[in-house]
């Protein structure tokens, strides 16, 4: 029987340098208000560092110059790459980059694999994906009203999206619109590769946010408002075939909830360290905070959320692994709400032990809570994936007969005492 929860050695050893370099090389970069070009000047002799560790663009098919790792071992190393907002960067797997990749090598053509992918691998380009509207409820997708007309040999793209991340920073953004309005509501969209200084294309703001309330120009990290105004591209900028935007949207959306879930526990354990270390020292009442039960408590909690996500999340990678994404569809909607919860209340509870020092922002307390709110929105809110769980979990279910629950115990009784009746009827 194959059930086995150890890392092989080999593997191991890549994950302890992992471990390391981000905190010795990545972790300063968070106290630094870089621009995006000076962050790309720091970041530079890092990202070749990976490249020579062999641990560059990892999620990718070692025909791309990844590693061809399963969504077990990426997970494991998003975990470590997650605890700092710039690790995936520096390891050059990150969102939206990551899943834009994906795509381009999925179903983009040999040539735009030349012109965008390779660059993008390469870490010269970075990417933006196009998809919410401010218009309409980004929760579904099927009502998308940014278009894109045929117009003899080309496409004319207009609309109008936000919250598109790295926007600002992006050489290209991947736009979904709806090119066929009569379709079928999830054959309506195709998706469309759009250089950033395409003429029409407009990136109005960088949207102050809760992560984020009054951006800095160009800088890593923005959620960008964009305006299309009869953007003209042709065929070639056409990313899979037409009519599939919702579908290639959706195949990007499985392995990145597993690395998303992993970043999350990469930062909730550095929130639970902060607590626990808290606690050793800070005197009140007659005691360390570490002698009060409700801290304890808090510990223990934290404890167990963390590890139980960090199981439901490596379970759902090692589905991917063995069975595809669609099978572990319900597990990565599991993971992808209950991880939003777990993220928010081990840093809260972080927060809390520190007092007036953690909600300062002299503690990365303060910006991981911030952050940690959007975590219930991005890639779908919490209550679609819970929707998803139930509906799924609901088809294992029908109606019983007469009514009656399965479990009620006067049926059962009956059925059980004409079932025993020689026994039953052996007794004095
Ligand atoms: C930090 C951040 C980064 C983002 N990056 C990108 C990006 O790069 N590209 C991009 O295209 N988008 C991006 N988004 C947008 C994100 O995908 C959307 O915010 C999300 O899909 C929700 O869409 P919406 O904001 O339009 O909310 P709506 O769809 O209007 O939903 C609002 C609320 O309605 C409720 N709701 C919706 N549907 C249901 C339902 N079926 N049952 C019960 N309640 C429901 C939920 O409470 C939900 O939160 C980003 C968002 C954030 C916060």
């Amino acid at each position: 029987m194959a059930w086995d929860f150890s890392t092989e050695p080999d593997f191991q050893k890549k994950l302890d340098w992992m471990k390391d370099f981000v905190r010795t090389e990545v972790f300063p970069l968070e106290t630094l208000d870089l621009d995006w070009d000076q962050l790309r000047k720091a970041i530079a002799p890092l990202q070749e560092e990976v490249k020579a560790n062999d641990l560059w663009a990892a999620h990718l098919d070692p025909e791309l110059g990844g590693q061809g790792y399963g969504q077990v071992k990426l997970g494991l190393m998003q975990e470590i790459l997650g605890s700092t907002p710039y690790g995936p960067l520096v390891f050059g797997c990150q969102a939206p980059d990551s899943g834009n990749c994906e795509i381009l090598a999925a179903v983009g053509t040999d040539e735009q694999r030349k012109r965008w992918l390779e660059p993008l691998l390469a870490g010269e380009y970075y990417s933006s994906f196009a998809l919410t509207e401010p218009d309409n409820a980004g929760a579904d997708p099927t009502n998308l009203t940014t278009t894109a007309v045929r117009d003899g040999d080309e496409w004319v793209l207009n609309g109008h999206k936000w919250f598109i991340s790295n926007a600002a920073t992006a050489d290209f953004m991947i736009v979904v619109a709806v090119t066929d309005p009569d379709a079928e509501r999830h054959r309506r969209t195709s998706q469309f590769i759009i250089p950033i200084d395409a003429p029409g294309l407009d990136v109005v703001r960088d949207i102050g946010s809760v992560e984020n309330p009054r951006p800095r120009p160009y800088t890593y990290g923005s959620h960008c408002e964009v305006v299309l105004r009869d953007v003209r591209v042709d065929d070639s900028a056409l990313l899979g075939n037409r009519g599939d935007g919702f579908l290639i949207a959706q195949k990007r959306l499985g392995p990145g909830r597993i690395h998303h879930c992993m970043r999350w526990i990469g930062q909730a354990s550095r929130a639970f360290d902060m607590m626990c270390e808290r606690a050793t020292y800070r005197y009140a009442h007659g005691s360390v905070l570490a002698d009060k039960q409700t801290v304890r408590n808090f510990i223990a909690d934290s404890a167990a959320e963390i590890q139980a996500l960090r199981l439901m999340t490596l379970h759902a990678a090692w589905r991917i692994d063995e069975e595809g994404t669609a099978a572990a569809r319900k597990d990565i909607a599991l993971i992808k709400f209950f991880g939003a919860k777990i993220l928010h209340d081990v840093i809260d509870r972080a927060l809390q032990v520190h007092g007036s020092l953690g909600y300062s922002a002299d503690l990365p307390l303060e910006s991981m809570y911030r952050a940690a709110r959007a975590a219930r929105l991005y890639d779908g809110p919490d209550e679609v994936h819970r929707d998803s769980v139930a509906r799924q979990y609901l088809k294992g279910y029908s109606r019983p007969a007469d009514d009656r629950p399965t479990e009620h115990i006067p049926t059962r009784r009956a059925a059980a005492q004409r079932r025993f009746a020689d026994l039953l009827a052996e007794q004095p």
